[in-house]
């Protein structure tokens, strides 16, 4: 089925404002509640500062022909209208372009569009899918040879695995939590003296991570593998996401199993999910891969998306401060790749487990993404607004990450993740 969601030439009857990540090429979605009536969620979809109300749309007939019912959208999460798989949502989006078309009146002049339209500020975000499953990776190489360089050896700063492996861990889907939730400072086992025993205490060294998410369709069987051509085929889109880290913690628990309570504690993602369909204008070459790899991790064709990353650290009272600029095709193992190695020995992976990319770092100290990387482990602290400087993040301090693709006069965004760090409890 092809795409016709996507072409440039197409404009909406609703207004979008200039700049806007939400263009009708876009149509992420999400699920919110109106703010009159919070506890009734339902699955939307975000145009400027509009959102559709797709359970409304159901109802009135306007998805009669696809395999959608009312129930799938009136729900809590994604994940019920994700289960009917690529086609089916790709046919979706289809028809919601086509009715929100400015040569097209089928929808635009019924009372129903003052029902189902509705302003973004009078509807509340929520988490938008039931993850199941969440694993992180760890696939830039900037990232790991800067983190190789702080802690291990500057001359063989990447272990010798990194270039065959796409490195992941099993993180926890418990704690992913929706832009906009506030995290509190955890504690733990720290050993801020190398020569002493470690103590219990709130962690000093919080720290964000510039990633992106990933969210699945469902996958094969357990016992069958994900090829790198049919990756794409399981994957429904994408989202920012800040892998909150505790590097004291990390630092003293990672030997031998990986992280553990050091990444567990909050994790945040942002609230609109931005098609893999949508970002197919914006792919891209994934960087050169030497060693050649393992016949599995093979691929053809551009796996990767242009997508452009900052990330913003707030502090009461004052601007913002944007601290990187990255990108995710700096990326050096692609999504394809990522799922192909999860399933290569028959794990399955289902409809809404979240990857994580690991920390997006690019070639530049600019476009480092994560405190520790940007302050270089405490030894080049960021200056701030208010003339204090950050190693790493501070109480009452917001993180912001945004993240848009932009070509041929086309914009398309993924919003923001902002959360705030409050105290321990
Ligand atoms: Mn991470």
């Amino acid at each position: 089925m092809q795409i016709t969601a996507n072409q440039a030439h197409l404009k909406s009857w609703v207004e979008v404002p200039a700049h806007s990540d939400f263009p009708i090429q876009n149509l992420p979605f999400g699920v919110v509640s109106e703010c009159s009536s919070p506890t009734q969620k339902f699955v939307a979809v975000r145009i400027g500062d509009h959102v559709l109300n797709l359970a409304a749309m159901a109802e009135y007939g306007y998805f009669d022909d696809l395999v959608f019912s009312q129930q799938d959208f009136q729900q809590d999460y994604l994940n019920p209208m994700m289960k009917h798989g690529k086609m089916a949502v790709r046919a979706l989006r289809n028809r919601i372009s086509e009715l929100l078309l400015d040569i097209n009146n089928s929808f635009r002049l019924q009372q129903e569009q003052h029902v189902a339209l509705i302003p973004v500020s009078a509807v509340e975000t929520h988490m938008p899918v039931q993850i199941g499953d969440y694993t992180d990776f760890y696939s830039s190489k900037e990232h790991a040879t800067n983190v190789g360089m702080m802690f291990r050896d500057p001359a063989n700063a990447l272990l010798p695995n990194w270039l065959w492996i796409p490195v992941g861990y099993h993180g926890r889907a418990s704690s992913v939590i929706a832009s906009g939730q506030d995290v509190y400072r955890p504690k733990g086992q720290i050993k801020p003296d190398d020569n002493a025993d470690p103590i219990y205490a709130p962690s000093r060294q919080i720290d964000f991570e510039l990633e992106m998410g990933f969210i699945t369709f469902d996958g094969k069987p357990l016992g069958q593998q994900i090829t790198t051509a049919e990756a794409e085929d399981h994957i429904f889109g994408l989202c920012l996401f800040n892998d909150w880290s505790a590097r004291d913690i990390q630092k003293w628990e990672y030997v031998p199993l990986g992280p553990f309570l050091a990444k567990n504690f909050a994790s945040s993602m942002s609230c609109w999910i931005v098609t893999l369909d949508a970002l197919q204008p914006f792919a891209t070459a994934t960087p050169a891969q030497h060693p050649e790899v393992l016949s599995y991790l093979k691929f053809e064709g551009n796996k990767s998306y242009d997508i452009q990353l900052e990330v913003a650290i707030e502090i009461p009272q004052h601007p913002e401060k944007i601290v990187s600029k990255s990108n995710f095709k700096y990326m050096y193992w692609n999504m394809a790749q990522q799922l192909a190695h999860h399933t290569v020995n028959g794990c399955n992976i289902r409809c809404g487990d979240l990857m994580g990319s690991g920390t997006i770092s690019g070639p530049t100290p600019d476009s480092y993404g994560s405190m520790l990387e940007l302050a270089w482990k405490g030894t080049q602290p960021i200056q701030m607004p208010d003339g204090s400087e950050r190693r790493f993040i501070q109480d009452h301090d917001t993180v912001i990450m945004r993240g848009y693709c932009e070509n041929n006069g086309i914009k398309i965004g993924f919003g923001e993740v902002k959360s705030k760090l409050l105290p321990s409890l």
